[in-house]
């Protein structure tokens, strides 16, 4: 039969190109974790996903609550899990001041790490079940998270500090809403979730691939400048964006191709390899990244997974 993988964020962007691509190939039946039941029904059909090979889902990662009742109902459906791909985000960069998650969690951090870090441990059971030869865990990352590339260093950076903030819980009450404890900023926000996205991968890959056989991985697409990422942004910049990206950093992929890219990380034979952040050159061929030295730090992903296992409330 089809193998299931479950997309969260699959409303839109990369996650819905990614639907599409997977769907296409007959081979997988396609969990839409949505927050926006309608919103991802009518993204299915725009694109052209096929009844039979998807089911909609209701997901907000903004709500550790939500995402308990998430993982219930995917179990109660009797599906086996034989892929996770943690795709959703929100990126804020023009907010002046921080928003947060129902458990008080600055909203960036708390939707893009925390909800998919919950997420992520309690399916890694379902995984582990399932009898495919291929499990996969994927957490989408990012370049702007990397500070050892062009792009990962234009200010503000990504720095998780001593993680001060988020131990202090990153509710801008007793602690800072940033990780660092420093001044809120909601790009630099963004760019910090996502180097958690990747230190929890490779925590991931240290503490559970030898005992579980899931592959587990992350990736950076390449820049889709259309997606609806940087709704947020000022007109000019969205304006912008996409020519620039296009022509001058030739860093552009579009959707299609960026769900393409992904599709691979889930499906692809020879994408097997665990613990690798995958990248893509001109030709689009993948290749073995390298990661910035804050998003490859052992000693920094062990203790994000330990204060993040006391709020999402694992430890
Ligand atoms: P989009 O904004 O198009 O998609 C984000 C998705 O996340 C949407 O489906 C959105 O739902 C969903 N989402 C947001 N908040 C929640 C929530 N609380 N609960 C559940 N779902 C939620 O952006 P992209 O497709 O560009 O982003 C997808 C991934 O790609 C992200 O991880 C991003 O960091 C990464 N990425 C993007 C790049 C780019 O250039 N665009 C480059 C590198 C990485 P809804 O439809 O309801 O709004």
């Amino acid at each position: 039969g089809k193998g299931n993988v479950i997309i969260t964020g699959a409303s839109s962007g990369l996650g819905l190109a990614t639907a599409k691509a997977l769907a296409d190939t007959e081979k997988w039946h396609i969990i839409m974790a949505c927050r926006n039941f309608l919103k991802a029904e009518r993204a299915a059909k725009s694109v052209g996903i096929t009844k039979e090979n998807y089911t909609v889902m209701h997901l907000d990662l903004s709500s550790l609550e939500s995402v308990r009742q998430f993982v219930d109902t995917f179990r109660r459906s009797g599906r086996p899990l034989d892929a996770l791909v943690c795709n959703a985000a929100v990126y804020l960069p023009t907010a002046k001041e921080p928003t947060y998650t129902a458990d008080g969690f600055e909203l960036s951090v708390g939707t893009n790490h925390l909800g998919h870090f919950l997420l992520a441990r309690l399916l890694l059971d379902d995984l582990k079940k399932s009898d495919s030869p291929q499990k996969r865990l994927i957490i989408v990352g990012s370049i702007t998270g990397n500070t050892n590339t062009l792009a990962g260093n234009v200010p503000p950076k990504a720095n998780l500090g001593d993680l001060r903030g988020l131990a202090g819980g990153l509710n801008g009450l007793n602690s800072s809403a940033m990780i660092d404890g420093g001044e809120f900023d909601g790009a630099k926000a963004y760019k910090d979730s996502k180097v958690c996205n990747m230190l929890t991968m490779q925590e991931f890959h240290r503490r559970y691939h030898e005992e579980t056989g899931v592959t587990f991985s992350s990736l950076y697409p390449g820049c889709i400048a259309t997606t609806g990422l940087f709704r947020e942004h000022i007109p000019l910049f969205r304006l912008l964006f996409p020519p620039f990206q296009k022509y001058i950093t030739k860093g552009y992929v579009s959707e299609e191709e960026a769900g393409k890219r992904l599709a691979q990380v889930v499906s692809d034979s020879s994408l097997t390899k665990s613990g690798v952040y995958w990248s893509w050159n001109k030709n689009s061929a993948s290749f073995e990244n390298q990661l910035s030295q804050e998003a490859s730090d052992a000693e920094k992903a062990r203790k994000l997974w330990e204060v993040s296992e006391k709020l999402v409330g694992l430890a």
